[in-house]
């Protein structure tokens, strides 16, 4: 089956679908994304990848391209012309096409994206034996609540952490605590069973994956304290783990290359990890 792209209005196939060279995104990375899970042809958690894309484009002043209902009619249509039973939705919102100057254009209107592939699930042994992280300086701005398609610090720290060999890196503020990693939140045990993940402020982005695990979390009754962590205290604590749409939850066994707690994946990650599955629908 040929891949179909939606573009402005559009259904075009991949290889022909494009956008202008004078395209916001592309000049100014002014734009935001969404990235949703397909299980089964459902798409996991929509209404939160809804409600976070308006609030993005939103605080950047870019007008929604159509309402909602349509949104999800182009999403379903999407993944049905790419035959997509279990992969991704990709999304793409950017001011508009205007001759480049960095204040607002006046007349651009804003140019909606939508692509869809099959992807393979995340390998079940990362899930098995756990994966490692390292730790990077957080060079992003003071708006990472926003998800915005401006992701170089991002990109940079993810080739950072394939060419040391480990799954993530950790980005890690002035005060030497952790905000998350370039696709994923980061989350910890304390030696007292505690689970520590930094609350939603400005300085990461508010995950589906990690919406969905507190309200599992608080649901089954776990100990929670959103705050921040140090990389001290999570080189020090007895699990790590991490979350994103398209990682899931992977428990994380080493930090710099230091085990965490005995070096295998932890209880409470496992645990979370398999009711998180449940609720994506990817396991019974
Ligand atoms: N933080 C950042 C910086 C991300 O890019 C992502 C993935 N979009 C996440 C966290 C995890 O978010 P989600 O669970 O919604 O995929």
């Amino acid at each position: 089956m040929s891949r179909i792209a939606y573009v402005a209005g559009q259904y075009l196939p991949h290889r022909q679908a494009a956008v202008h060279i004078e395209d916001r995104g592309y000049q100014f990375a002014d734009g935001v994304y969404e990235v949703l899970a397909v299980v089964g042809g459902h798409l996991v958690d929509e209404e939160l990848h809804l409600t976070r894309l308006h609030r993005s484009l939103g605080e950047l002043r870019i007008p929604a391209p159509m309402s909602n209902s349509a949104l999800k009619v182009v999403m379903r249509e999407v993944v049905r012309r790419n035959g997509v039973d279990r992969g991704i939705i990709y999304l793409q919102i950017t001011r508009g096409q205007a001759p480049r100057e960095h204040a607002f254009p006046k007349a651009a209107k804003p140019v909606f994206v939508a692509t869809s592939r099959r992807t393979k699930p995340p390998d079940p042994k990362l899930g098995r034996d756990g994966i490692a992280v390292i730790t990077i300086p957080d060079i992003r701005w003071q708006r990472c609540d926003i998800k915005s398609v401006s992701l170089l610090p991002n990109v940079l720290g993810k080739q950072a952490a394939r060419e040391a060999g480990a799954y993530e890196a950790w980005q890690v503020d002035r005060n030497e605590q952790v905000t998350e990693g370039t696709s994923t939140n980061a989350w910890i045990v304390t030696a007292d069973g505690a689970v520590v993940t930094r609350a939603a402020d400005s300085a990461i982005l508010s995950g589906v994956t990690r919406l969905a695990v507190l309200d599992i979390m608080r649901r089954e009754g776990y100990r929670l304290d959103e705050r921040p962590f140090t990389v001290a205290e999570a080189k020090a604590a007895r699990e790590a783990f991490l979350t994103s749409t398209t990682a899931d939850l992977l428990p994380i066994v080493r930090i710099d290359g230091e085990p965490v707690g005995d070096g295998k994946p932890g209880q409470l990650s496992v645990k979370l990890r398999e009711a998180y599955l449940v609720h994506a629908g990817v396991a019974a």
